[in-house]
């Protein structure tokens, strides 16, 4: 494992035991270890606060929770896996038969050896989750049983994490992963990771647009953070929902919802460069695009990840966990979400300062000296003239470098820096 591969797996295992839900303590411990990686701002948003159709629901919180049978032994315990407790389940202590208690038992008889993961955020209700195979060993339909959920929904807060990684421009794009699961590791212990890491890389060099990081419980939490940013989220250029980024399976790319916008261009690009097969996802409303994405944003979303959410055969169940979810796939996520980055910092629009007829480039000092490098040879690809000549046939200032890249079939990478040579002769501008 590189050094990078064995943080990752630090983070993981340190984070995959905690009880996190859209509320409670669960959560804002997971974003005080995130810290340790990145200087998060840490926002509260009371209980019974609206925003926008919803309301910010009460603060939910477990010490622990248990069913025995009627030899008074523990037969399925919180402690051993937070799955087993439906979240958000009221607090209850009660004895009760088998005919009452199975209508609060949840399993996949498709799965026998999986716990599922189930939620009631709205509905108040109480369950436990189980696998199959122990409802049907631990359950004799004649006994009776002890039900303890020692858990409390108070007047609290839910906990949002952000930062704002600043660049050379103030236009933003945005990064937003969701924390509210409890121990599964691809979706989305993954993407809570990777988005740290990720962060944290950003502010290693200077960059040229501004990074928002946003750390919320998906949905309410993604509602929340765009009613008290409203404004700053209606100028985003577009972003990710980093999301399930560490299974062993294949790349995948979710569009977003207009398939025309550069972000889907660019994505696709550093996916194709790899040289290995990916899968193409068109546009769904699968996570916080539901929000991000609705007519008040309109921001374009893009996932990119391994093994998505719904297509993995462990999704929302005790197998998606650590032995699914390795480091190192998580590592090669975060490659390509940074080369993306890199790609996107680089869609700069430039505006030709001599749009009518050609720079007179030696007043510039940009014509070549030697003869030979004006020749162009196919088998060597471009020169620097060359690359000078096309930059100022094709920056009319609506046509971003990415776009002219792919015209002209040279890294962006080697535009830029001539992109910035011109700049500096103030023969071209940015938009
Ligand atoms: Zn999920």
């Amino acid at each position: 494992m590189t050094d990078l591969s064995e943080e990752i797996d630090h983070y993981l295992r340190r984070l995959f035991p905690l009880c996190r839900s859209i509320t409670g303590h669960g959560n804002r411990e997971t974003l005080r270890i995130l810290q340790e990686i990145i200087p998060l701002s840490i926002l509260e948003i009371p209980t019974g606060e609206k925003v926008y159709d919803w309301e910010i629901p009460r603060e939910w919180n477990v010490r622990e929770a248990w069913i025995k049978n009627s030899r008074g032994e523990k037969i399925v315990d919180f402690r051993n896996n937070n799955l087993h407790l439906v979240s958000y389940s009221q607090p209850v202590h009660t004895r009760l038969g088998w005919n009452d208690l199975k209508d609060h038992l949840h399993y996949r008889e498709g799965l026998p050896h999986a716990i599922p993961y189930k939620t009631s955020y709205y509905r108040e209700t109480w369950g436990f989750c189980i696998s199959w195979d122990d409802c049907r060993r631990l359950f004799p339909g004649d006994e009776e049983f002890e039900v303890f959920i020692d858990s409390e929904l108070t007047q609290g807060n839910l906990t949002l994490g952000e930062m704002l990684i600043p660049g050379k421009s103030r236009r933003e794009y945005l990064i937003s992963t969701y924390f509210c699961h409890p121990s599964l590791a691809n979706d989305n212990l993954s993407g809570v990771v990777l988005t740290a890491f990720l962060a944290r890389e950003l502010m290693k060099t200077p960059r040229q647009f501004s990074y928002r990081v946003v750390f919320a419980p998906e949905t309410i939490g993604a509602i929340a953070y765009c009613q008290t940013h409203e404004e700053a989220m209606k100028k985003i250029l577009g972003g990710f929902v980093v999301t399930c980024v560490g299974g062993p399976g294949s790349v995948y790319f979710k569009k977003s919802f207009d398939p025309g916008h550069w972000i889907n261009a660019v994505v696709e690009d550093v996916l194709r460069e790899t040289g290995e097969e990916f899968l193409v996802y068109p546009f769904d409303h699968g996570s916080d695009e539901r929000q991000y994405s609705s007519p008040a944003f309109r921001i374009n979303m893009v996932t990119v990840g391994k093994d998505k959410y719904f297509e993995y055969p462990g999704y929302h169940t005790s197998l998606d966990n650590l032995d699914l979810v390795k480091a190192g796939a998580i590592h090669q996520s975060l490659g390509i979400y940074l080369k993306v980055l890199d790609r996107l910092d680089l869609e700069i629009i430039f505006e030709n300062f001599n749009p009518a007829c050609e720079t007179m480039l030696s007043r510039h000092g940009l014509y070549p000296r030697n003869d030979e490098d004006l020749v162009f040879s196919k088998g060597k690809g471009l020169n620097e003239i060359h690359i000078i000549l096309w930059l100022l046939f094709y920056c009319d200032g609506k046509t971003g470098l990415n776009e002219i890249s792919r015209k002209m079939e040279v890294p962006v990478e080697a535009l830029g820096r001539v992109a910035e040579k011109l700049e500096k002769a103030k023969v071209l501008g940015r938009v």
